[in-house]
C-alpha cells in the first residue's frame, strides 16, 4: 500500500495518477490518501499503517524531513521530504519535486533563469538551479536568498535579461491575478524564451501573458507527472522509462 499524507488532502491529484499507472503496469499495488493533522506524526502513522511508501504534500514537508530515519540526496540541502520509502524497519526521506521540475524542463536550452516567489518550492528550485535568481512580492522572505544569489523585490528589480521565467507564487492558482505587476512581466517577457508555471490544472493569466509575448510555456502538470515517476521508482525500487510512464501519466490528467 502507497498514499499521500497532506492537510487538506481531498484535491489531490496523486491517487488518480498513481493507481491509473500500477494498473496500467499490471503492478499489484494500490495507492490511498491519509488525511493527517498532525505533521509531527507522520513516521509514526506511516509505520502503524504498515505502508510501502508515501508521498508527503502541504504543509507536511519540513516534518517529514525532520523525522525521517534517514534523509537521501537532494532533499538533506532542500530541508523537505516529499516522498517516504520503507526500507527494513527504516522510513527513507527523499526530495522529488525539484528533480521532477528539472526533468519537466529538460528540452528547454536555458542559461538565466528567474524564480517569481520565495517560498517552499522557491527554496527547492534554487537548489537545483544555484544560479536562478530571486524575485517576491515582500522582502522578508528573501532573507534566506541573500547569501546565495541575487534577490529582487518588486520595487528593486533592475535586471530583465532572463531567458527562463519560472513562477513558483500561489498567484494564479485560486484567481487571475499575476505573480507581479504587469510592467515588470511585460520587460521580463521581451528578453525571455520561456516561462514555467508550478500552478497545473488551469492555465494561470502568467502563462496567457506570456504566450502573447511567443514563449514557449509549461505548466505544473509535467512537473507533478516527473515528480511522481521520481517517486514511483523510489517506491517500486527500480527504473521506469521515463518517457513512456510519463504517457501513461498524462493520459489520465489534463490541465
Ligand atoms: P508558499 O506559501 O511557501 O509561498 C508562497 C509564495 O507566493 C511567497 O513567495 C508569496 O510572496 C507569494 N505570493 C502569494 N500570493 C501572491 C500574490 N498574489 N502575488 C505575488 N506573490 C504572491 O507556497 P509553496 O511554495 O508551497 O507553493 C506555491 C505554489 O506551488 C502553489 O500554487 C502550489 O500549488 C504549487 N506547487 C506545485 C507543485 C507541482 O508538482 N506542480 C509542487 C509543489 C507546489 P510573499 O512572500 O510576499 O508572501
Amino acid at each position: 500500500m502507497l498514499l499521500i499524507f497532506g492537510n487538506p488532502i481531498d484535491h489531490s491529484k496523486s491517487p488518480l495518477m498513481h493507481n491509473y499507472f500500477l494498473k496500467k503496469m499490471g503492478i499489484n499495488e494500490c495507492y490511498g490518501r491519509f488525511l493527517l493533522q498532525d505533521g509531527s506524526k507522520i513516521i509514526e502513522k506511516f509505520k502503524e499503517l504498515k505502508i510501502n511508501g508515501a508521498n508527503v504534500t502541504i504543509p507536511h514537508k519540513e516534518w517529514a524531513y525532520k523525522l525521517a530515519d534517514e534523509v537521501r540526496g537532494i532533499a538533506t540541502k532542500i530541508g523537505a521530504v516529499n516522498t517516504l520509502v520503507r526500507e527494513g524497519e527504516k522510513v527513507i526521506g527523499y526530495n522529488t519535486d525539484a528533480p521532477g521540475f528539472l526533468e519537466a524542463i529538460k528540452e528547454f536550452e536555458y542559461k538565466k533563469p528567474l524564480i517569481i516567489g520565495a517560498g517552499g518550492t522557491a527554496k527547492a528550485l534554487s537548489v537545483v538551479l544555484p544560479n536562478a535568481h530571486i524575485l517576491n512580492r515582500s522582502p522578508k522572505r528573501l532573507e534566506f536568498f541573500k547569501s546565495k544569489t541575487k534577490v529582487f523585490t518588486w520595487d528593486s528589480i533592475n535586471e530583465f535579461n532572463y531567458d527562463l521565467i519560472i513562477n513558483t507564487t500561489s498567484a494564479g492558482l485560486n484567481d487571475e491575478n499575476l505573480p507581479a505587476p504587469e510592467d515588470i512581466l511585460e520587460k521580463l517577457f521581451k528578453n525571455a524564451k520561456y516561462a514555467v508555471d508550478v500552478i497545473y490544472g488551469k492555465e494561470t493569466a502568467f502563462l496567457k501573458m506570456a504566450k502573447k509575448f511567443n514563449l514557449k510555456t509549461k505548466s505544473g502538470l509535467d512537473m507533478l507527472v516527473y515528480q511522481g515517476i521520481l517517486a514511483m521508482e523510489l517506491f517500486l525500487k527500480k527504473k521506469i522509462d521515463k518517457e513512456k510512464a510519463a504517457k501513461i501519466y498524462f493520459e489520465i490528467l489534463k490541465d
